[in-house]
């Protein structure tokens, strides 16, 4: 099981330091990963070094929350997945929905994205996910299969990714997707996902949006659900030890 955090544009030195150190004080002191239950931070980018530093040993991993495709150059604002790995990231989320949204991302960047992560010896968390009206219009499935088609760099191995599934108007809504509708999409995706491998292997498969300690178990005890990427509730160390717990 994974289970990682997304902070979002959230945070401050003296937030993170707390939050890390709740974090580590709670979890039991096994590396790297937590009774089966492998734990990623996502902090914004200024911090990822810092983040690294607390954590120390390698008890949580740390990931970016983008990156861009080129390892260098004149691109302003921007962070080369290099930059993140050299900073003590071994993880990167990339095609966020809000990045897709907020900066017009399109599926050919997010999968160049996840290519140079790759190249920087990051894992990329890519993730996919369909709007409100696209759900309504019955067009989800083919949405996250259009996606993935078009996100997922070409000859990957399914060691070499993973996967979030994320419905938009799931994501700091406090709405959640029902178990059913999560394991008919995961469904679609593992399938799908087969086909676009080159081992024909299925990656480990995220769901995000809305999870809490409170629903944490019952997604994660659905088939083809792998762990999950959790934004609000990954902001306070009690909420986010609670999700951690229910993936032991
Ligand atoms: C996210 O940002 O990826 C996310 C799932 O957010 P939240 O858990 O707050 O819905």
């Amino acid at each position: 099981m994974l289970v990682i955090g997304n902070w979002k544009m959230n945070g401050s030195t003296s937030m993170g330091k707390s939050l890390v150190q709740g974090l580590v004080d709670g979890l039991p002191a096994t590396d790297p990963t937590t009774d089966g239950v492998t734990v990623v931070v996502c902090p914004p980018a200024p911090y990822i070094g810092a983040v690294a530093g607390w954590i120390g040993d390698g008890q949580i991993a740390v990931g970016g929350q983008t990156c861009h495709g080129q390892e260098s150059g004149a691109h302003t604002g921007d962070v080369a997945p290099e930059m993140l790995a050299d900073c003590g990231a071994t993880y990167v989320i990339v095609g966020h929905s809000e990045r897709r949204h907020d900066h017009g991302e399109t599926d050919r960047q997010v999968q160049d994205q996840a290519k140079a992560a790759i190249r920087a010896g990051l894992t990329p968390i890519i993730c996919v996910g369909e709007t409100k009206q696209q759900r309504e219009a019955g067009e989800a499935d083919a949405v996250v299969t259009q996606q993935l088609q078009a996100s997922v760099p070409d000859g990957v191995t399914a060691s070499q990714i993973i996967i979030a599934y994320e419905p938009v108007w799931a994501i700091g809504t406090g709405l959640t997707a029902s178990t059913d509708d999560i394991a008919a999409m995961h469904q679609v995706i593992a399938q799908v996902m087969a086909t676009l491998t080159a081992d024909g292997s299925v990656p480990s498969l995220l769901y995000g949006g809305s999870v809490k300690p409170g629903n944490a178990a019952e997604i994660f005890a659905v088939e083809h659900v792998n762990g999950g990427l959790i934004g609000g509730a990954s902001l306070k160390a009690e909420d986010f030890l609670g999700i951690i717990r229910a993936a032991m």
